[in-house]
């Protein structure tokens, strides 16, 4: 008890006032209190840039906390209560206090039941998810009534932690995975995400060296891991749909998938499953960006390009090419090409001059009139291939074995009422670096005019 002698007359008569002062309080009526604002963000990613500029941050959580002035003595901050932003941005929380002058500290963070953004040491950390701080007072002080401290924006100007690096960066993966999880989820609670997504940024291990590390989402923790210099949506949403993957297929995601995405599982691999992950959540990224943020739809590699090579090997069988990320990039894509009929595949590269296109070049005009009816999918249909369908033969979600392209395209077949087995066989054929079929063949027939 050593604190005891320090104990003196003077601080002992100032506890026992206020003490009274405190009791005194309890008897008198109390004031009202509001404190109300709106959190935004300028954006930095250049598609949130170019689509929104600045956003609202909804769905963030904000903890007010506020301070009395006692018989001229400020006391410490108290947290008031935790509210959570409207689809606005707008946050207000309503107190009854005793009626003193307050000062206030307003603290962010970004966590929901959908969403949580974890901070640079969340790893080792007990606090995954940092409160940051956006306002508070330091010389104002505020009797009863409405204090509303205006819109508060995340951006390279912004007072306290809105301009706090990580923070900003926080701001912006808020608003790209929130855009993403509700397009996913608008496809109804069949294709929705199931739990929580965790993001954590930036991420550099530093057991792992830089030439290794890389982003990955780890399917035994569903945890993303985005790496300090992959600050960028085309790697969030590919992590983001390698979550959607993990939790719509069938079967133990082994720990051997722990080790996803540490380099080895790009380009061709001995396991057509692995390549099929990695060229999902490719083809699901550019869909994303596409659906979000009105990007011009990627087309699928014609033939040429892949039998000359992609990143220097060439994919000269359909063997080859669903045991490489990019082969299967290009099959997921074939699937929602719109209009496959304008467009050809061209042909196995037989040497000679590298001039060829990469992807599906226009299809020349045709002094003959077709009619065409080529299949018109959906992302949201190439999502329901993964789910069980009893009634289409499927008791269960997509699993390992069925990450061949010919039992993808029959399943998908036997799932979507809209794409027929002849369909799915011309996906394949179409898809077949040593086929010679193009789209013309497969969906078109010319229309005779009936002589006069
Ligand atoms: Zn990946």
């Amino acid at each position: 008890m050593h604190w005891m002698k320090g104990f003196t007359k003077t601080s002992h008569a100032v506890l026992m006032g206020l003490a009274l002062l405190l009791t005194a309080d309890s008897a008198r009526a109390d004031c009202t209190y509001t404190i109300k604002g709106k959190l935004a963000v300028q954006h930095q990613l250049s598609e949130l840039v170019n689509a929104y500029g600045t956003s609202p941050l909804k769905g963030v959580k904000v903890q007010i906390s506020g301070k009395a002035k006692v018989l001229g003595v400020w006391g410490w901050y108290a947290v008031w209560d935790e509210v959570t932003t409207n689809s606005l941005g707008e946050f207000s929380l309503t107190q009854s206090k005793a009626c003193y002058d307050h000062r206030y500290k307003i603290e962010v963070k970004f966590q929901s039941d959908d969403l949580e953004v974890r901070h640079e040491t969340a790893t080792s950390s007990t606090t995954k998810v940092k409160w940051y701080l956006i306002f508070e007072d330091e010389t104002v002080d505020h009797g009863p009534g409405t204090l509303d401290v205006g819109t508060r924006t995340f951006s390279s100007t912004g007072p306290r932690d809105l301009n706090l690096k990580e923070a900003r960066d926080h701001a912006d993966i808020w608003v790209a995975y929130q855009k993403a999880i509700e397009k996913i989820n608008g496809y109804g609670p069949d294709r929705a995400f199931t739990s929580q997504i965790r993001v954590k940024f930036p991420h550099n291990s530093d057991v792992v060296s830089d030439t290794v590390e890389a982003s990955y989402a780890n399917p035994a923790t569903q945890v993303i891991y985005i790496f300090e210099s992959h600050f960028n949506i085309s790697t969030l949403y590919h992590e983001l749909m390698h979550i959607w993957a993990y939790q719509h297929v069938s079967g133990e995601l082994g720990l051997a998938w722990e080790l996803m995405e540490n380099g080895s599982t790009h380009g061709l691999v001995d396991e057509p499953w692995v390549a099929f992950h990695e060229g999902f959540a490719e083809y699901g990224s550019d869909k994303l960006q596409q659906l979000i943020f009105g990007e011009t739809p990627r087309l699928p590699y014609n033939r040429e390009r892949l039998t000359r090579g992609i990143g220097g090997t060439p994919l000269t069988s359909l063997s080859l090419v669903q045991r490489h990320d990019m082969g299967w990039w290009s099959a997921f894509h074939i699937m929602t090409t719109a209009a496959l009929d304008d467009y050809t595949f061209k042909t196995a590269w037989t040497g000679g001059t590298a001039s060829t296109p990469t992807y599906l070049v226009a299809r020349a005009p045709s002094p003959i009139a077709y009619s065409c009816n080529p299949p018109a999918l959906t992302f949201a249909q190439v999502l329901k291939v993964f789910l069980a369908n009893s009634t289409a033969g499927y008791p269960n979600n997509l699993t390992k074995d069925e990450m061949l392209v010919s039992r993808f395209y029959d399943r998908a077949a036997d799932i979507l009422t809209n794409l027929s087995p002849a369909d799915s066989d011309s996906f394949l054929d179409l898809l077949n670096p040593a086929g010679t079929t193009q789209p013309l063949n497969e969906f078109c027939s010319p229309i005779f005019l009936p002589l006069p």
